[in-house]
């Protein structure tokens, strides 16, 4: 009996829409680049400047990546229409598992379908309950729900707060009738994507030391351009050695198609490929997907021009935006938070930005903090600074559009 049901869904939407946070997409007829052709759902769409994409390399439709997808379709098929252990390994897959762990310096790696996977396959098979899992507090979603799905006792810590860490690792203690947790693993993402802050990760790798705890770091906002050869903000900050377990996407900077892995300590990849659920009963990844991937790992292992280029960009638009009397989230990172404040300036802002042919989205709460309200640019290896000053110029134009 769908009616009532059907009933509630229709108030509850149409409650959504009036509260300002439906979400509506916008409808690409392009690839995904610097300049892309984008419109509301049932419009032509218009060209515009893109500066909300995770696409930081501009890898997403560039040529190396396009070449060795269309050979890996004539050569090895669309799809495996298997799981990885009964016949969906393909050598592929295995030198793309090569290929992360080379390129993070780990010991081993284990793919999945998306990095929402990986975080949702790396906690249950670890942790149980006499195990701690403590997490900060604006870890992403995945990473949330990974943890929810194990049975171990879970503690949070304030974002990127030391003190508060402690105070949990402390806490741990008090399990087990006070013989502490039998396992204890901090958790964080490398980057947070709100604000384009880097977890503190020497200080989160000394008190893993002193506690006796793992590190797991999810660096799908980083892998690929932080750090001096792009392995991330574990190699960022010097501490690769102490992170015990990667997470991270191939659906952001490494071609931004999907994918995903965990890579660290061997024995526990070995654990994951007979326990991660999702390695289990998910499909294996397509291998145009796994060679494009391949491709994008060979280009950035090859060369830091792209890297140069993303943060010569960001640089160039920090100091820009600073110079033009916006206030911005300070950081090095290339998500730059341009704040303000109230959400509905933030959101005619946004508006007023297409209009002047630059796609970005704002953001208000309860994503992030009320009164905190911004628009999250992100700069790409893709843009010249030609477009990056366009972005400047169209903020000032709808600057003074909102403000007439
Ligand atoms: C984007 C993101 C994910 C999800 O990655 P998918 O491969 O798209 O599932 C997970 N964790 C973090 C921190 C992310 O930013």
């Amino acid at each position: 009996m769908y009616t009532d049901l059907k009933d509630q869904l229709t108030a509850e939407l149409a409650e959504i829409e009036e509260a300002g946070t439906f979400k509506h997409e916008r409808v690409i007829s392009t690839p995904q680049s610097n300049r892309i052709t984008a419109g509301p759902l049932g419009r032509e769409g218009a060209q515009v400047l893109n500066f909300c994409a995770n696409n930081y390399l501009g890898l997403a439709d560039h040529p190396r990546l396009l070449d060795a997808a269309k050979q890996a379709l004539d050569e090895r098929g669309f799809g495996m229409a298997s799981v990885r252990f009964i016949c969906g390994t393909q050598d592929l897959h295995l030198q793309l598992e090569e290929a992360v762990s080379s390129f993070l310096g780990t010991e081993a790696t284990i793919l999945f379908s998306s990095c929402f996977d990986a975080n949702g396959a790396v906690f249950e098979p670890l942790f149980g309950k006499d195990d701690a899992i403590i997490s900060d507090a604006l870890n992403h979603a995945s990473l949330i729900d990974g943890i929810r799905l194990s049975k171990a006792a879970r503690y949070r810590y304030r974002n990127a707060d030391l003190d508060d860490l402690r105070t949990q690792l402390e806490a741990t203690r008090a399990q087990n009738e006070g013989r502490g947790a039998r396992r204890t693993i901090i958790v964080t993402d490398g980057v947070f994507s709100m604000d384009g802050y880097l977890a503190p990760l020497p200080g989160i790798c000394d008190l893993a030391d002193e506690y006796g705890a793992l590190v797991l770091v999810d660096d799908s906002h980083a892998v690929g351009f932080m750090g001096d050869t792009g392995a991330g903000t574990p190699e960022h900050f010097g501490v690769s050695d102490r992170v015990d377990l990667y997470t991270g996407t191939f659906g952001k900077a490494l071609g931004g198609a999907s994918g995903g892995y965990v890579s660290g300590r061997a024995e526990i990849v070995a654990m994951l490929r007979q326990k991660g659920r999702p390695y289990l009963f998910s499909n294996s990844l397509a291998p145009s997907i796994v060679a494009a991937t391949l491709a994008a790992l060979e280009l950035v292992a090859g060369s830091a021009e792209l890297r140069a280029t993303l943060f010569r960009n960001a640089e160039l638009f920090r100091r820009r935006m600073s110079e033009e009397g916006f206030e911005l989230l300070e950081g090095e990172h290339a998500i730059v938070p341009v704040m303000f404040g109230d959400a509905a300036l933030a959101a005619r802002m946004a508006d007023a930005m297409l209009e002047h042919g630059v796609f970005v989205t704002a953001f208000s709460y309860p994503v992030v903090p009320a009164g905190k309200a911004r628009i999250r640019v992100q700069l790409s290896a893709a843009h010249s600074e030609a477009d990056v000053e366009a972005a400047v110029q169209a903020f000032i134009a709808s600057r003074t559009a909102v403000q007439s």
